[in-house]
Parts: C-alpha cells; structure tokens; sequence
C-alpha cells in the first residue's frame, strides 16, 4: 500500500480508478521542415487521416454526452475536417513545413481570421485552437491534450488546473481531484469546492501513477492511497452515508446565540449565480468578473459586459451582489489587460493595477455595471482586487462615482492594505477579505506552488493577525464599515468559526460550502468563536492553529468535514 501526502482542500473520502491529465501539447518549432524522404502528398495525407482520427473522436464523445457539452463537441468535431483549415495547411506542406508546423500556423490563421469577424464566429476561434493541439497530439502519436474522456467516473490527476479547465470538466464523470502540484488557494482548489469534489493538492509523486490504477483519496486529511485495504473501502462507504446527511443551507448564515453572519456565494457568471441562488445563498459576496472573459484577447465591448454581469444580479433580486473588476494577471491572465512576459506576474501589473498601463478599461466596465445595475433589482456593490493604498482606494471610489456606482470598496489581498486599512476604509464603503493571495502575499509564497503549500495556509497566524488589523481598522474612530471574507478560508468550516470570532461581518464562498459552514457556525456562540479566534491567534504555527480550533469542533469529526 502506497500513500501520497499532500494538502486536503476539499473533504470526501472517495475510491475511483485515476486518469492522468496529459501534459499541454507544445508548438512545434518555427521554421520545422518536412522529415528527408517524406513527400508533401504522403505528409497531406498523413494530416488528412490525423485531422479524421481527431473528429471522429470527437463525434463519439458528443455522443456519449447530452446538453451544452454536446454541442461544443459536435461543433470542435466539424471544425477538425474544415476544409479552409486543411487547405491552408496542405498549402504550408506543398512548401515544405512539416505537416505539425503546417496545421499549427493554419490554426492561427484560421483562428485571427474567426476572430476578426466577430460575434459566434469569433467564440469558434478557440475551437480551432483546440482542434490544432489535437490534430498535433494525434501525429505525435501522443494523448489528446485536456481533461481526458472517459465513459466511466474517475479520479482526475493533473499537474495543477487552471481556471478555463473548469469549461471541460465534468462533475459527473469526476470522483475526485488530486495533483501534484498547486497549492491550497490554488484554482485548483477552487474549482474542486465549487463542484463539491474531494480533492488534494501539492501530493508529490501521484503523477507517476499509472493510469487506471485504483486509489482512496482523504479531501480532508489530504492523503491518496494506492491498492486500497478494507478500512479504507470502509471509510469511503461511510462517507457516501454522512455526506447526505448535511443538512441544506436555509438561507440565513447565524451562530448558536443568533449574531448573523450573512453566507454569500463566489460565483464567476450567471450559470454559477443560479446555482448559488438554489441553494440558499444571501446574495454574492464575490462576482469574478474576469471568468466571463478567459477565452477573450480582446475587449469585451460596454453591452456584452452589462449583459453578462445583468445575468449574475438577475439571480439576486433585492439581495447584495458583490462585483470585483477584472482581476487579471498572475494565474488570471487576459491578453487585452495584461503582459505575458512579465518577470513575476503575481507581484506585476494585475488586478487594479492593469489600470495604470491600459487605461480606460477600468472606466467602460464601471458604465457597464452601472448600466446593468439600472435594469435588475440587485443591491450592487463593487470592488477593486489587488488595492494596496488608500490612494488607489480614493481613485478607485472617485470613478465609482463618475460612472454612477454607488457602493464601492476594495478587496484587501495585499499585506499594506491589511495594516493601513482605517485610511483605506476612509475612502470607500466596504471591505473585503481576499485570504487566498493576502496568504500568498504575507508568506512570499506563490499561491501556485505544491512544495509551497505547507506555507500557504490561511491558518498561519500571520495572516489570521492581518484579518484582525483590517477588522480593527474598519471599526475605527468616526467610521465603521463592514469586512466580509471572500478567500477559500471562508469555506472552511473551521476557520469560518474562527473568521467569525475576529469580527468579520460576511463570509463569501463556493455555494456547495455554505451546508457545512452554517451547520457549524450553528454549534458555536459568538464568544466561543471568540475564544477559538484567541486560541488561533495565540498559537505558534499554522498546524496548530488548525489542530487546537478542530479539537474544540467535535462536530467536524461527525460530519466528515
Ligand atoms: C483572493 O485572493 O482571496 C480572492 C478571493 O481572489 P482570487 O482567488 O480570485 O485571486
Ligand atoms: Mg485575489
């Protein structure tokens, strides 16, 4: 029996066979010749069969699926025998590029030229982009890039995901995520608690896996094992049975002595926002405005952004909608806003600051809030991520109110933000805790890494002290505004009782959490969530932190969370 550790992010004990997720194709080199002895017919041809294997791939699989995902792959499975796509690149072998060189440049000719046209043709543009690795994949001889088909449900692991991923991801197919690398406020970890998957993370050595083999997976105590025993079978039956058992969110967020705290859902779009609204969320405490806009390398115009962000608050009416403004950069990188070559693009040109080197963009999305917000009835609020003055902050507020929107605040991600908050709350009218990257900022330790993860906890009680700063500032002398968590440490139970006990008034998180956040925050009163922030506060790590809160929690252990 094997055992992989890494870091449990999302709880469930599940057994599944695994699939590995194979490596992105790489480009083939610029200038790539055909191979001597190779003629550009046999090499067209050799294209042609390829660019076949790949489409009927692909009409297999949409047969095997129902709904939107049907569609997407019926419409990739055509673009593979496009004619226009293979006449471009036969034209490039006639000339002499190898057949991978030929279909990779065709593809982005092909590609702009969609684009350029605008509208549906121009969403089909990475279609081809994906049909272009696939054709490469199939002359390699190598496995088809992205989240890997399969009839049956297995436990997917990967070196880490990102969020465009999320598109093809299949939560019915899906038993269990695990990878090797990223760390706890990873998207990886995001991704997993928003479809309620158990998952580990930063487990060196499970890419060496084969595929097909047989594993448990702990999400909560962040352990894979290979060749399970019967205690473990045991384990995984057992979880089945207690997770049922959670009772469903009703819809108001409140400790045992009846001081509420609102739960509010991190959506990314209006697809996610109906969801939230099903199961009870209070409102949205996080609208990630640049997950409309992953596939985009252009500028969404003012109308296409109020249409999306209307389809988020329409889910809402009368409740709070938190919206942030594009958070691009980093691990959110959108071509229109940002610069790929950055040296170290978490510490760049990102989120708010994308303003200082594209300006405009930031003032023609506050119009498209603003024009979204006169026709839905949701009570808007808006932020910038990644504010680290109360300069910006006032910068941020002064356009707020040009473009007509009303509630305007700032995320606090970044460690100068957390310790001079009284100034920045001056400015604004709220904030809201961003724990993933204030972990990553406070611990210099990139958000992305697996042998980081140890480092990158909320629980560190450097950051739980930096939660208290900001809380404490937004109390200040002559104001109080309110402080909300929207980080992963929101929908940790655990640490939520903790978040609660430091002061914050509104905990924002995946909706699949909001079950096992409020049936906790329901065993503590206010003092006793307290008692646990002290407890936290005083200890000397960040295991101990999290050992010392769960131990006074029996209710986790009976849940399974
Ligand atoms: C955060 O940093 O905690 C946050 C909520 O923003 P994101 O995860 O999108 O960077
Ligand atoms: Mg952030």
């Amino acid at each position: 029996m094997q055992t992989f550790t890494g870091v449990g992010v999302s709880p469930g004990r599940i057994i599944g066979p695994i699939r590995q997720m194979p490596h992105p194709i790489s480009e083939p080199a610029s200038g790539e010749r055909l191979p001597e002895g190779v003629t550009a017919e046999e090499a067209t041809a050799a294209l042609k069969s390829a660019a076949k294997a790949v489409h009927d791939g692909l009409k297999a699989r949409s047969e095997t699926v129902s709904g939107d995902g049907k569609a997407v792959l019926e419409a990739t499975a055509l673009m593979a025998t496009d004619t226009m796509l293979l006449k471009a690149a036969a034209k490039l072998i006639g000339r002499g590029t190898s057949s991978e060189r030929a279909i990779w440049e065709a593809g982005a000719s092909v590609a702009e030229m969609l684009h350029n046209l605008g509208g549906y043709m121009a969403e089909r543009a990475a279609d081809v982009l994906d049909v272009r690795s696939r054709i490469v994949a199939e002359l390699r001889g190598v496995p088809a890039p992205g989240i890997p088909a399969s009839a049956t449900p297995f436990i997917l692991v990967a070196e880490d995901l990102a969020p465009a991923d999320t598109a093809t991801l299949d939560p019915e197919t899906i038993l269990a995520l695990v990878t090797a690398g990223g760390g706890p406020q990873s998207h990886t970890a995001i991704i997993a608690r928003s479809l309620g998957l158990p998952a580990v993370v930063a487990a060196t050595g499970v890419d060496q896996l084969p595929d097909g083999a047989e594993v448990y997976v702990d999400g909560a105590a962040g352990t894979i094992t290979a060749e399970p025993d019967e205690s473990q079978r045991a384990a995984a039956a057992a979880w089945s049975a207690t997770a049922s058992l959670l009772a469903a969110f009703d819809g108001t967020g409140t400790t045992a002595d009846g001081h509420l705290v609102p739960l509010l859902a991190n959506v990314g779009g209006a697809k996610d926002a109906a969801a939230a609204a099903a199961l009870n969320a209070q409102g949205v405490g996080l609208f990630r405005t640049e997950f409309c806009f992953l596939e985009r390398d252009t500028e969404p115009s003012v109308e296409e952004q109020a249409a999306a962000y209307k389809g988020v608050f329409d889910a809402f009416p009368g409740k709070k909608v938190v919206l942030r403004t594009l958070d691009a950069g980093a691990d959110k990188p959108l071509p229109f806003l940002t610069d790929a070559t950055e040296p170290n693009p978490a510490l760049g040109v990102r989120g708010y600051r994308t303003d200082f080197t594209t300006p405009g963009v930031l003032e023609r999305q506050l119009q498209a809030v603003a024009l979204a917000e006169k026709e839905s009835e949701a009570d808007v609020w808006v932020m910038a991520p990644m504010i680290s003055t109360a300069e910006e902050a006032a910068r941020f507020a002064s356009l707020c109110a040009e473009a007509g929107v009303k509630t305007p605040g700032v995320m606090v991600e970044v460690p100068s933000a957390a310790l001079t908050a009284e100034a920045i709350l001056r400015e604004v009218s709220f904030a809201s805790l961003g724990t993933n990257d204030l972990t990553q900022y406070a611990m210099a330790a990139d958000r992305q890494l697996g042998p980081l993860a140890a480092l990158n906890t909320p629980w560190q009680p450097a950051v739980l002290r930096l939660v208290g700063l900001t809380v404490e500032g937004s109390a200040a002398e002559g104001h109080s505004k309110p402080v909300g968590v929207c980080g992963e440490a929101a929908a940790d139970p655990a640490l939520a009782v903790v978040l609660t006990g430091l002061g914050v008034s509104t905990l924002s998180m995946t909706a699949r959490s909001l079950a096992a956040v409020a049936t906790v925050l329901k065993t503590v009163t206010l003092s006793e969530a307290q008692e646990l922030a002290k407890l936290a506060l005083s200890a000397s790590s960040a295991t101990e932190a999290r050992a010392w809160v769960r131990e006074k929690l029996p209710v986790l252990e009976e849940l399974g969370l």
